[in-house]
């Protein structure tokens, strides 16, 4: 395994004693090294003319790269091209690792989870925000990408309130707070340093709170993600494709809504939909949907 762990930058991380885990904890990122596509192919070309496996084994452990003919093409960039995208990075990464290592810690437990999920179901979700109903009771189990997100923007900072002492409350929220930035569907420079700034406390309280071990590389490419990571193309088509697929699920559940209904009660229908929901520009586009839906089943009477 390499100790040069990062497809962004060169830091070396150490083994953790005793283990064959790399200890990544560090967020003073001013000190990190950036790489680029220059050193890398440096690094691939040495590894190339090593002239036995010992050497090549010994250069990879160092520098964590390999030669490969894509190097050989101009265009292509390595390190700009290596996408940190934001499903696995923060939903599916350090959102769900926080309840694993509660779970460890004994803040959240088989009881607290039932209540947990009382308080949840009393939450009314915005459109385009996937519901839980069962999954917080079930232990989070098989939780999706756009769950993990409602858990965290929606229903994290209610239901824990009670459950996590304050410190670590506190901690989680920036967490919530970076991701409600990052995932907004437009997002400006000042924002994305927020975002880093926060990311950057949050991972350096995490360390304190949690220690060294629990640190995951998630951690450590979340402060990849507000430079020059972050505006690469991928992590917003990533993000993107989320919320487009949660539109189309709402739009097909609607769709068989309105085939159970007869057309004289789809005016209320309408309202209820209407008034049940928050964010009303989303809504007034799948309203539009409907009502040439509805058009066209009229028609056919
Ligand atoms: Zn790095």
């Amino acid at each position: 395994m390499s100790t040069c762990a990062c497809h962004k930058c060169q830091r070396q991380f150490m083994t953790i004693k005793k283990t064959s885990k790399l200890d990544y904890s560090g967020f003073k990122y001013s000190n990190w090294v950036r790489r680029t596509k220059t050193m890398n192919l440096e690094h691939a070309v040495s590894w190339a003319n090593a002239l036995n496996n010992t050497e090549r084994t010994c250069l990879e452990k160092e520098n964590g790269t390999r030669w490969s003919e894509l190097h050989r093409l101009s265009y292509f960039d390595p390190v700009h091209f290596t996408v940190i995208d934001l499903m696995h990075n923060l939903y599916l990464g350090t959102a769900k690792r926080m309840i694993q290592i509660w779970r460890k810690c004994n803040y959240i437990n088989e009881k607290n989870q039932l209540t947990m999920q009382e308080l949840a179901n009393g939450i009314v979700i915005p459109c385009g925000y996937a519901r839980i109903t069962k999954k917080i009771a079930d232990g989070f189990s098989f939780m999706k990408a756009d769950e993990w997100k409602s858990w965290c923007v929606i229903y994290s900072p209610f239901v824990l309130k009670h459950v996590l002492p304050a410190k670590n409350l506190e901690n989680w929220i920036l967490f919530v707070d970076t991701y409600r930035l990052l995932t907004k569907p437009l997002i400006n420079n000042k924002e994305i340093d927020e975002a880093h700034s926060k990311l950057q406390l949050f991972c350096t309280r995490f360390q304190t709170l949690y220690g060294k071990s629990a640190v995951t590389p998630n951690m450590h490419l979340h402060l990849h993600l507000g430079d020059r990571g972050f505006l690469d193309d991928g992590d917003r088509v990533l993000h993107k494709l989320i919320k487009y697929e949660t539109i189309r699920q709402n739009i097909q559940a609607l769709a068989f809504e309105l085939r159970q209904k007869s057309i004289k009660s789809y005016a209320s229908f309408l309202f209820y939909i209407f008034y049940s929901k928050i964010h009303v520009c989303d809504w007034m586009k799948i309203l539009i949907r409907l009502l040439i839906n509805a058009q066209t089943l009229y028609s056919k009477k």
